[in-house]
């Protein structure tokens, strides 16, 4: 089984670029460059400084002595939080902003819902002196106000998306129309392993430095490259992505997913888009979605922004369907209390999302010399505001 993407951008049904004719063009340059780009010694060079001078990888992979006490079993922590600007997110808009300057684009757009995105976004093109657009639902610019601030200092131009429910997805509305309008001078980065081929794939190249690093740092550890899990959390799957990579042809490593269940997975306020989701086209892509009988996409909820969203990239809907990943998921509750105990055992305040993945550990039996690595994906910075209001602190 192959569980990369094939030559037509294809991971088993799933994937593909279902886009608009006035589209084609600006996606196809990207499809015919992209792995030759990736592959120029120069391009190379470049990304590989900015990950250790600026990002500030490799992220540690550290041995949670007091987690793994506590579940019987041996944690690995991958610190994607320790990354300039929180998150894991940084390392793929690093990728892309270098991919825009090769392929001579001068003007960056980006969609953002919670701004998470949005804030990578702005920085790398503060850092390369490029023009960038932010597209923003005015709901979410309303809620996220912090992000809208950063995104402003950094030199951003933030534009409300003012149609339709004013979110995430009109958003992605207006910067497909701005793509289309301005289709030589600008570079669209998608934020997530999500979008018409060959975003997914080139978005989990970017990405797959996670894994890259955890094998030689494993080996450092424990003597061997190849933990017995691997586990992240999914919102469109970046994270995921990157930190299954190179461990989705070894048979030997599990792969667990870990999905929002929100307030339930069938209370109608979720994001477990692997149980909801039947087969559909968002964001350019067949893949996962959660949607109504006659075919509209259904509002998700979670409390984490990052994971509030009604699809899955076109790779993980494969990994559901041919079981090669474990699908499991987190309701609100059971994610707040992991990342309480998280800070409180490890010194750690993970982001709601990454909480989630943390949360398997109540539901899961592991044995005692499993080596689990799980992927902090962010840090809980960002998330104070939603720990306060919950746990009344
Ligand atoms: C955005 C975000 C996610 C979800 O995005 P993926 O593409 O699924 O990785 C997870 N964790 C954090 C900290 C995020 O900012």
């Amino acid at each position: 089984m192959n569980y990369n993407v094939n030559e037509k951008g294809y991971y088993g049904v799933f994937g593909g670029a279902y886009i608009p004719e006035m589209l084609y063009p600006n996606v196809e340059e990207l499809r015919q460059n992209y792995l030759k780009v990736m592959a120029e010694p120069d391009f190379q060079k470049e990304f590989q400084q900015l990950l250790r001078d600026y990002v500030g990888r490799p992220s540690p992979l550290y041995f949670a002595k007091r987690l793994s006490e506590k579940y019987n079993t041996k944690i690995y922590l991958k610190r994607e939080d320790l990354n300039h600007t929180g998150a894991h997110k940084i390392n793929n808009t690093v990728g892309q902003i270098l991919m825009a300057k090769r392929l001579g684009k001068s003007r960056i757009i980006a969609e953002t819902g919670a701004g998470q995105h949005g804030v990578a976004t702005a920085t790398v093109c503060a850092l390369m002196g490029m023009e960038c657009i932010v597209y923003m639902g005015e709901i979410d610019i309303a809620r996220q106000a912090p992000n809208v601030a950063r995104m402003k200092m950094l030199g951003a131009t933030v534009i409300p998306a003012l149609s339709g429910s004013r979110t995430l997805k009109d958003a992605t509305n207006e910067a497909i129309r701005d793509w289309i309008n301005n289709p030589v001078n600008t570079h669209y980065i998608i934020g997530s392993a999500i979008g018409p081929h060959p975003y997914p794939d080139m978005v989990t190249r970017f990405q797959s430095i996670i894994s890259e690093e955890i094998k030689w740092q494993l080996k450092e550890h424990e003597g061997r490259e190849n933990p017995d899990y691997v586990v992240a959390c999914i919102g469109g799957g970046s994270n995921a992505a990157g930190t299954y990579y190179h461990f989705l042809h070894e048979e030997s490593v599990k792969i667990i997913a870990v999905e929002a269940a929100g307030l339930g997975v069938d209370s109608g306020e979720s994001a477990a888009t692997s149980i909801l989701g039947k087969e559909g086209i968002i964001h350019g892509c067949k893949t996962l979605l959660m949607q109504t009988n006659d075919g509209q996409i259904t509002e998700p909820y979670s409390i984490s922004a990052g994971l509030d969203y009604p699809g899955v990239g076109p790779m993980h809907a494969h990994l559901c369907k041919t079981g090669r990943a474990e699908f499991m998921s987190a309701t609100d509750d059971e994610a707040m209390k992991s990342g309480l105990e998280l800070s409180k055992l490890e010194g750690i305040i993970p982001a709601i999302e990454s909480s989630h993945a943390l949360a398997i550990f109540e539901k899961k039996k592991f044995k005692e010399d499993d080596i689990v690595v799980v992927s902090l994906s962010g840090r809980g910075d960002k998330d104070l505001d939603t720990y306060i209001n919950y746990f009344k602190l």
